[in-house]
């Protein structure tokens, strides 16, 4: 179903993205390593499990290992994750995995349960997967950075080591935070395990007005709920071209029948998870979330954006205002053009400037 609000799977749940699609295989195909970028809600998840349902590969939600290991990832749970990834391959293709990996020490098969023991190394692993050829797909993938004592350093040297001697694996990172994946992956910097490695990216860019419209009609369509073209339009205007609040949107709707009512279940269901990203953010600074208030209220250069802050939380340095901002950019919060500041999404700044 169009408006299901979870990540798609199967291709025909998903709406449009073909070209994104085909880029992300053909990469796959031709890279040892791909990154999948957007912002938030853009439908980056949707593609990677629609693209892994066609491919040979495993899923790794790299934000979801992080918060279940309480902020520190180590290798035992990254083993796990993998063993879970493992586990939740095709049925036909994961019988041919687990003649392979059962042959590595410390890899156990029983039936076509596959399980990696405290011996297993990941190397070995890597291995295994190389032999029958497979995509290995991490979202989110920026959470690495606190993979081990090194800033992920661990992790990165074994994707190294994997891209250059294992030819039949293909790597593909996503994230929403896309300077944060930049900044992890350091392939520029000489001293990052992988650095000067060639890679594609594939950016996800929110669907046009035409096309926004185009998918709500065809999800209402879809659910047999009749909806005004009138209402199609203030839904769009409000929601801009972003999947993940269209979706919510058409879910609230078919549920209401009721345009008003829909639009206020969308913000408060917004709300709460902009809400406890904003969390996140303020246990690094708790300027973040000021800066974005700031923001949102239209105060969109440097100067307002100082005084607003500093009315409120006393005097802050203009580099350290400066890699804030640098921050929010960077997790995809907020764009600077032409010397002014803007929040992205705009339902984001709709709930913050409330
Ligand atoms: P991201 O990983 O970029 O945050 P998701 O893939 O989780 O985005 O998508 C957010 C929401 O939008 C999900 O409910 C998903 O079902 C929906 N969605 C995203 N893209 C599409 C699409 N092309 N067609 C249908 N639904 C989509
Ligand atoms: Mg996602």
């Amino acid at each position: 179903m169009l408006f299901d609000p979870r990540p798609k799977t199967r291709r025909e749940e998903l709406f449009d993205r073909e070209e994104e699609l085909e880029e992300l295989i053909e990469a796959t195909k031709k890279y040892p390593l791909t990154l999948l970028l957007g912002i938030r809600r853009i439908g980056k998840s949707s593609i990677l499990r629609v693209a892994l349902n066609e491919l040979n590969g495993i899923y790794i939600d790299a934000r979801e290992l992080y918060f279940e290991s309480g902020g520190w990832i180590s290798s035992s749970s990254l083993k796990k994750a993998i063993e879970r990834s493992l586990n939740a391959t095709k049925p036909k293709w994961r019988k041919e995995l687990a003649e392979i990996l059962k042959r590595i020490e410390g890899v156990k098969v029983s039936g076509l349960e596959i399980k990696l023991s405290r011996e297993s190394s990941l190397t070995d692993v890597l291995l295994g997967l190389n032999e029958i050829g497979a995509v290995i797909a991490i979202d989110e993938a920026q959470y690495l950075r606190f993979y081990g004592a090194r800033g992920g350093k661990e992790f990165l040297a074994l994707v190294a080591y994997a891209y250059d001697n294992l030819e039949n694996l293909s790597f593909v990172f996503s994230g929403s935070e896309v300077g944060l994946l930049h900044d992890f992956l350091r392939i520029d910097d000489y001293t990052s395990p992988l650095y000067g490695r060639a890679y594609e990216e594939v950016t996800v860019e929110p669907f046009s007005r035409d096309l926004s419209k185009e998918f709500l009609k065809s999800g209402f369509e879809e659910a047999e709920v009749r909806i005004s073209e009138g209402e199609i339009e203030k839904a769009v205007e409000f929601l801009d071209g972003i999947p993940g609040w269209l979706v919510e949107f058409g879910y609230s709707y078919i549920h209401t029948k009721n345009f008003k009512e829909a639009m206020e279940k969308v913000l408060r269901k917004a709300e709460a998870m902009i809400l406890g990203e904003i969390k996140e953010l303020e246990k690094k600074s708790p300027r973040y979330s000021l800066i974005l208030k700031a923001i949102s209220l239209g105060l969109d250069r440097w100067e307002l954006i100082k005084e607003y802050i500093e009315v409120r939380a006393g005097e802050v340095p203009n580099s350290r205002l400066a890699s804030l901002l640098r921050n929010l950019e960077k997790m995809g919060w907020v764009k600077k053009e032409e010397g002014r500041y803007r929040i992205i999404d705009p339902v984001v700044r709709e709930v913050i400037s409330k």
